[in-house]
Order: C-alpha cells, then structure tokens, then sequence
C-alpha cells in the first residue's frame, strides 16, 4: 500500500524536568539565510570554509538560523528568556517564518498570562521583537529584566555598531519605553529563585546569560555565546559577523566555552540545533557540541 509523501515534520517543543525545575526551548522560528561567509568562518578562504563545512556535512553557501527561547519553571515562577520575532516574524518580508513562541507556548500548555519574568539575554532583533503583541505587552503579568549595561549601551548609541542602527531603532521603539517597568541586573543579581545572571559581553555590548540551579543541578542559557553548533565552536578565535565587539566576544565565547566544558554544565543555547540543550566536549584546542540525549530523562 502506498502513501503519498505529506512533507517533513519536525520537532519545535522539548521539556525535562531539571532539579526541582522544569525546563523547555520552543522554536520561535527557522530561517535558511546566506550566505555561510559572513557571517562566520570570516578569516577562512573559499577552500577552507568548504572543507570545514564538508567535514561538518553541511553545504558551505548558506545556513539555517533556528531561534530558540527557553521557558523555565521553578516550582513558583515561570521564567522566559527572550521573547522570540513575535508579529513581525508571522509577517511577508525577511524575518518571516518565525514568531510561534506564543503559539507554541499554548499547545505546551501555558498562556501568556502565565509568563511571570521575561528576561533578555540581549536586544538583537530575534530577542526583542516578541515583546510587544501590536499595543500591548507579549506576556502582560510579567516582570522585566534587562542587563544594566545592556539598557545603557543602546540607549546612548555612542557604541552600538553601524550594522545595528535598524536595531538601535527597535530597541528605541520597543524597549526604552518601558524603562520605568524594567529590571536592571548585573553579573551575580538573582532574577528569580535559584536563577543568577552573568556577564558574557561581546556579543552585544551587554549580553547577559542566566544560570539555572535547581536541587543542585546546574544549567546555563547562554543565549547567542557562541551562534553555531558546527563553526563557532571548533573554531572558537573565528571573528562572527553578528558579535557587536568581536574582539569581547572572542574571549567570552573561550572563557565560557573552557568553563562549561571544564564543569560539565548542561547548557541552553538560542542558535544551537533543537532541543538546543547540549553539553561542551574540549578537544585540544577546539570544542564540540555533544546534544544532550537520554540523561535528561535520568
Ligand atoms: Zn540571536
């Protein structure tokens, strides 16, 4: 008997119980952008770039962006971190494809009301753009928690690259105006029981990551550390055309990419390939991206 072919299918919602915690990515969206060189593999040769991607089984003139927020429930808050394309990724036009986090957070079972923190890893636009639903607040109970550093930087300018003055001006739209209902933190502040921010500037002047910890055991969301499974972790010294200072990013990916390797923690990753939750393995000089498989249900 024969059926006819409907298409590929393929997950978008992943939950595990971490701790006392429970923890879930949802894709917000996929987008196949080109080409590979920038953004990455910026200091390899034609050559080069195709026999890393080869080894890597992956074509060498394009890649796929896959935006993944993280939903973590403690116990007693519900925390999510990054907000996703929201309406302007549903829409015609480049960014389309994406804005299904609030879909998708409803066939996982909770609504938007449900969000009590959202908190930025940084302002690029696939972080922010979800906070608003037209007039109003994406997740309308939610308290909002911004880095210090962060806020500032974006709302002077003064350092924001020249390739971010399109997304200086959505943060100017979507976020300054809420600067009197934001909460600012810093590298150490909690955001929520058992849940720390830290520094990892380079990516964008401020970007912070958030450490989970829940009956001992510890996660790390590091948001857009390092932006690809198979280019920026083998080659961690290889400038990223998205990294705002790419000079800081270099060494917050080495230092954060030597830590987690070095500690075993598992880590949440926005850009890494779904579920997006893996740990880092060291090899010499270079780091690999293990996915995490069964020991989550452990
Ligand atoms: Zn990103």
């Amino acid at each position: 008997m024969s059926h006819s072919a409907t298409g590929p299918i393929r997950p978008t919602i992943h939950r595990f119980t971490w701790g006392k915690a429970e923890i879930m990515t949802i894709m917000d969206g996929a987008q196949i952008r080109q080409p590979l060189r920038p953004p990455f593999m910026m200091d390899k040769d034609d050559a080069e770039l195709a026999a890393i991607a080869a080894a890597a089984r992956l074509p060498h003139d394009m890649f796929e962006n896959t935006y993944v927020p993280t939903v973590v429930n403690t116990g007693s808050e519900v925390v999510l971190f990054d907000t996703g394309f929201g309406p302007v990724g549903r829409g015609d036009g480049p960014t389309q494809r994406a804005g299904l986090l609030r879909e998708r957070l409803g066939l996982a079972g909770y609504a938007p009301e449900d969000i009590d923190v959202v908190a930025f890893t940084h302002v690029h636009p696939d972080h922010i753009l979800g906070v608003m639903e037209g007039d109003d607040l994406a997740f309308p109970n939610a308290r909002h928690v911004i880095g210090q550093v962060e806020f500032d930087e974006w709302m002077s300018g003064a350092n924001i690259p020249e390739q971010r003055a399109q997304n200086r001006e959505m943060f100017l739209r979507l976020i300054a105006p809420l600067a009197d209902r934001l909460t600012y933190v810093k590298g150490g502040d909690a955001i929520a029981s058992g849940i720390v921010a830290e520094e990892a500037f380079g990516h964008s002047l401020g970007h912070m990551m958030y450490r989970v910890d829940s009956d001992g055991r510890d996660a790390l969301i590091w948001g857009d550390v390092t932006n690809h499974y198979a280019f920026s972790l083998p080659y961690p010294d290889s400038p990223v055309g998205f990294d705002d200072d790419k000079e800081q990013a270099k060494a917050t990916r080495k230092r954060v990419l030597d830590m987690v390797a070095t500690d075993q923690t598992l880590v949440v990753g926005h850009h890494m390939p779904f579920p997006s939750v893996g740990y880092v393995e060291r090899t010499n000089d270079s780091y690999r991206w293990a996915p995490a498989t069964y020991q989550l249900w452990t």
